[in-house]
């Protein structure tokens, strides 16, 4: 039988998330590798949009607005639409390494008996079994891991690839929801936007992140001008978010969010392995450290060896003289 690869996307702000995409890219791989076919489903208050844009990934996209999935938790009802399309056929779910697709990949686990592959960052055929890489070890080692039988559910880490969009978008089905979650679905009563994530670092094409160098909270605003000079997004390691300088939201790493920018540039950022474990992905890598020896140079493209309280204005005043502002 051929596969057919279900990707369960996710909206934030009414918009298809670039993590939904790139997982949309993979599955299209996937299923012309294998003669297969591929479909994506979104479940939201209103689907329309994050619907069309996944359409532009895969060949077919199923639509449900579904008021109850926007005021309840989200994860049951998706995984309550990704079941109905299993008894349709579809042989495995794709679902991004976030909460909610964790949930889902959990939900359709219990529901269908279906294994879950965790954290992919690749997948690719191989005697017609899906096999899943995953990085171990903060990124120092990758396994390769199936599971036996034709159907899998799988969760895939940001930056496994670049999205890419097919030359003619797909079909959008829309449908009525079922109106039962798969199971009870907790009510939210209310939602507090977390201090510091109204911009998305795993979003962001440019990243500019602060360590310990910076020196304290007020050493941030260093770094929040730069990344508003480049139009890009503030990040932090983890010894700057655990000194309370900066919100856990920013933090990038093993324990943090995962990266994968055009242009990564830290200042006073040592370049820890479980710090790189959430940024190795990106496509240019700029340190400033003043220590020639910092990890940081070993996977740095551009390594700036000098005091960031003396190289980053200038690089700021710099970046003004040449926009001539
Ligand atoms: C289980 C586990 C999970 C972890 N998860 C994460 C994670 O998700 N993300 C993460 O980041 N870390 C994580 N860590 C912590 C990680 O091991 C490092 O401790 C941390 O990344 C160090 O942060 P840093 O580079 O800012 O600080 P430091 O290692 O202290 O480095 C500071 C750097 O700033 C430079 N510097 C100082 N002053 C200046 C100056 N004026 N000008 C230029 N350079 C200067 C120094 O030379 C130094 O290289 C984890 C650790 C463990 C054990």
């Amino acid at each position: 039988m051929a596969p057919m690869l279900l990707v369960v996307a996710e909206v934030a702000d009414g918009q298809l998330t670039k993590l939904s995409a790139e997982i949309a890219t993979l599955a299209a791989g996937l299923a012309a590798s294998s003669g297969g076919s591929a479909l994506g489903l979104v479940v939201d208050g209103a689907p329309d949009t994050a619907a069309a844009e996944l359409a532009a990934y895969l060949p077919r996209v199923v639509s449900v607005s579904s008021a109850a999935a926007a005021d309840e938790a989200w994860a049951p009802h998706a995984a309550a639409e990704a079941r109905r399309l299993a008894d349709e056929g579809v042989t495995h779910v794709l679902a991004g390494v976030t909460n909610d697709g964790r949930d889902v990949a959990g939900l359709l686990c219990g529901a269908l008996g279906w294994g879950v592959l965790a954290n992919a960052s690749g997948a690719a055929w191989a005697d017609g079994q899906l096999v899943v890489e995953a990085m171990v070890l903060a990124g120092k080692a990758i396994t390769r891991s199936t599971v036996d039988g034709p159907a899998a559910i799988v969760t895939v880490r940001s930056g496994a690839m670049d999205a890419a969009e097919r030359g003619t978008p797909g079909a959008v089905e829309v449908r009525e929801p079922l109106g039962a979650p798969l199971v009870p679905a907790p009510r939210v009563l209310d939602r507090v936007a977390e201090a510091g994530a109204e911009a998305s670092l795993e979003e962001a094409k440019i990243v500019v992140v602060g360590g310990r160098g910076v020196g304290g909270p007020e050493g941030f605003a260093l770094v929040d001008e730069l990344a508003s000079l480049l139009g890009g997004v503030t990040g932090a390691s983890r010894a700057a978010v655990d000194a309370g300088w900066i919100p856990y939201a920013r933090q990038i790493g093993q324990t943090g969010k995962v990266v994968r920018p055009a242009l990564y540039l830290s200042l006073g950022v040592s370049g820890a392995m479980q710090h790189r474990a959430g940024m190795q992905g990106s496509q240019t890598v700029i340190a400033i450290n003043r220590d020639p020896d910092a990890p940081v140079g070993e996977i740095a493209d551009l390594f700036v060896i000098g005091d960031l309280f003396e190289v980053g204005p200038a690089l700021a005043a710099e970046i003004r003289t040449r926009r001539g502002a």
